[in-house]
């Protein structure tokens, strides 16, 4: 990953002709922005953090990058920090996925690139702010009525990181209906205790309990849990108010089914993220040699976006995947081919039985 220190001037063409613009000052009008993010998106970002760093760094070009749920808001976000810091703003078109998806080409072009709505990775980026988005959204009450849907006294505790900032209430509410709730540690690219990442479930994983409460919208962060701990997963949806179980086996049967198809297949394509946080080139390279040691054609395929189209040409007859892991579990029916993930491939290598098929994380 690219690093540059928080210092003006690291563009590679000198900025508009203007003074240091260190000199104005944020408060209200940053105050504004966040509340005006905050009724167009439901989010809350700290925006007055984001414009003293980038008036301590004279910063006079600034990128602003963010997933699709947030993009309404950057126009009106870079207006205003072109207004309040002289500093010219270059928004990001490209889609964004996660904090693993820093646009890179545009971070040569500014001094200090916002990342909005995500949790650094790790150790991050010097030249990158990450911007956490955090919902304004009761943890507490749907906590509690997940408590009958629970079977053990002792639970792990997991979210997202719209959510994480508010974990604390829904362990002292579980604590007051006798249920005692544990985040599991940060560490690695897990920022926040009890936080987990479609491709990092390290918190989880570290706690000793026979059962997790997931607090958050979507079915695939509650299934990773699942599938990386082997244990039992209660969903709590606190925008819909829904609990339910996680059932790992129709994910299970797809997946099962999918190094089935791959079974045949004597050509496979081998994707490698372009995506900084994706990238793991290594790993595809001895899956490539352990695939050519069994006797298959093995190509490495380098690419941004993994979209179905973009396979079509090649004449790959299976894929494995080590980029996201959601490429191959989240999106395996927009594709003709099966695509795997390196351990599903590990299987039908023989190098794996079925049985310890683990799930796919990245590990940094
Ligand atoms: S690799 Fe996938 S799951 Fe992990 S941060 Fe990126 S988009 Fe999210």
């Amino acid at each position: 990953m690219a690093r540059a220190p928080l210092t003006a001037g690291s563009s590679s063409d000198p900025g508009p002709d203007r003074s240091c613009p260190c000199q104005s000052t944020p408060g209200s009008t940053s105050a504004s922005i966040s509340d005006a993010l905050r009724k167009s998106s439901g989010y809350d970002l700290d925006l007055e953090k984001a414009m003293h760093l980038i008036q301590r760094s004279c910063a006079r070009r600034v990128g602003l990058q963010a997933p699709e749920g947030l993009k309404r808001s950057l126009p009106a976000l870079a207006r205003q920090i072109e207004e309040l810091t002289g500093a010219e703003v270059i928004i990001s078109g490209d889609p964004c996925f996660g904090a693993c998806d820093l646009d890179l080409r545009l971070a040569e072009q500014v001094d200090l690139m916002l990342h909005l709505g995500h949790a650094e990775l790790g150790d991050g980026d010097p030249k990158t702010i990450f911007l956490e988005a955090r919902m304004d959204c009761d943890l507490s009450s749907v906590a509690r009525k997940a408590v009958p849907a629970l079977r053990e006294k002792r639970v792990g505790l997991a979210t997202t990181i719209q959510h994480v900032h508010r974990l604390e209430e829904s362990l002292e509410a579980l604590r007051e209906e006798g249920i005692e709730g544990v985040a599991g540690p940060a560490g690695g690219r897990i920022k926040h205790p009890g936080q987990v990442l479609g491709c990092s479930y390290s918190s989880v994983r570290a706690l000793d309990v026979r059962e997790f409460l997931f607090l958050g919208t979507g079915r695939f962060h509650p299934l990773g849990i699942a599938l990386a701990t082997g244990k039992r997963v209660v969903t709590a949806d606190p925008l819909t108010g829904e609990v339910s179980e996680i059932d790992i086996d129709p994910m299970l049967r797809k997946r099962y089914a999918a190094i089935c198809r791959a079974e045949g297949a004597k050509r496979f394509a081998i994707l490698v993220s372009k995506k900084p946080g994706q990238s793991r080139m290594a790993l595809a390279r001895n899956l490539k040699a352990r695939g050519e040691a069994r006797g298959l054609e093995m190509f490495l395929v380098y690419l941004d976006n993994i979209e179905p189209d973009r396979l079509l040409n090649l004449g790959a007859q299976a894929a494995v995947s080590t980029a996201c892991p959601r490429v191959a579990l989240d999106d395996a029916a927009k594709y003709r081919i099966p695509i795997l993930t390196p351990p599903e491939f590990e299987v039908l290598l023989g190098e794996r039985v079925w049985e310890d098929c683990r799930f796919d994380e990245i590990e940094d």
